[in-house]
């Protein structure tokens, strides 16, 4: 699925959707009605002008893995503007109900053909922009499958060393996120699926 927030840190493809869109909010989601500038606690805000909706802001939250098998990264090419051309790792946004450990292991399915499973949270991007990006990554434990791209949004995939990587056409933010991986001093954020209190079961908790 869509992984162009790869691209804000490339070059000069700073431009968020909003940006390029022009998108502004101008009516309620709640009652459909106008909304208007309104100093919120200080802020200025978009508010509704009929009842309490006030838009906070534009939010998105993308995850990224990165599988490494016998010393070699997991990469895709991008098929697609913005990025065409460029390898960089598998990724996403996430769903409004999809937990993000299947989100990304869903996304390296698709894109990729690769079955892996979240280890661990190993970076954070933050990107606050007129559409503020968390971007998540993972590091996943490679499981099976040879890579094989998905023909649409990615034209090739597989399994690169660090010195093959560096004559191939490789993003930046993914060349930062494999260094970062290779040269972890600690797991980072390791997923803990069996949380010690029953009340936290069933969320998603990373943890030291
Ligand atoms: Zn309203």
């Amino acid at each position: 699925m869509r992984n162009w927030l790869v691209w804000y840190s490339e070059e000069d493809v700073n431009l968020t959707y909003t940006e390029v869109a022009g998108v502004e909010a101008k009516f309620c989601m709640v009652c459909g009605h106008a909304l208007e500038n309104r100093d919120v606690d200080g802020t200025l805000r978009r508010a509704c002008t009929q009842c309490s909706f006030v838009h906070w802001g534009n939010y998105s939250i993308g995850v990224g893995a990165l599988v490494v098998r016998e010393g070699k990264v997991l990469l895709v090419r991008r098929a697609q503007e913005p990025g065409k051309g460029y390898w960089t790792n598998p990724g996403g946004y996430i769903e409004q109900l999809e937990p993000i450990q299947e989100t990304v292991e869903r996304e390296v399915m698709e894109e990729a053909g690769v079955e892996a499973t979240v280890q661990s949270i190993i970076a954070l991007r933050d990107l606050p922009r007129s559409i503020h990006n968390v971007y998540i990554a993972f590091a996943m434990d490679y499981v099976s499958g040879e890579p094989r791209p998905d023909g649409v949004e990615v034209d090739d995939a597989g399994f690169f060393s660090l010195q093959e990587m560096e004559t191939m056409n490789v993003a930046s933010f993914t060349r930062w996120l494999v260094d970062a991986g290779f040269q972890a001093q600690t797991a980072g954020l390791t997923m803990d699926r069996e949380p010690a209190w029953e009340q936290l079961k069933g969320h998603g908790l990373f943890r030291m």
